[in-house]
């Protein structure tokens, strides 16, 4: 049986960019659960040479970027100009710089 966590990884190699709501719908999961899900993720396929990009989130009404974020957590409102459309952050799979 596979764990929700190999589910996440999964659905990361077969997505180009995923969202948060869409890992969370897919796995039937909380969101808030995916987002820690992926912290420990991250450190599990460091081992296999791969990392998660992120897409930063990015207000759809002033293009904002929310960079610099430490939390996984989708941000809800702009705070330049407190709009809530915001294009929701993505995730991919990347590798890590150093090669063998
Ligand atoms: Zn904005």
């Amino acid at each position: 049986m596979r764990t929700r966590r190999e589910s996440i990884i999964k659905l990361l190699r077969e997505h180009d960019d995923i969202t948060l709501q869409e890992l969370a719908d897919l796995t039937q999961t909380a969101v808030k659960t995916i987002a820690r899900d992926l912290d420990s993720v991250r450190k599990t396929i460091k081992s296999e040479g791969l990392r998660i990009e992120v897409r930063p989130a990015k207000c759809m009404a002033c293009e904002y970027l929310f960079t610099g974020r430490n939390r996984v957590s989708d941000p809800t409102k702009c705070p330049e100009c407190h709009s809530e459309r915001i294009d929701p952050q993505r995730f991919r799979l990347a590798e890590t710089k150093q090669r063998e």
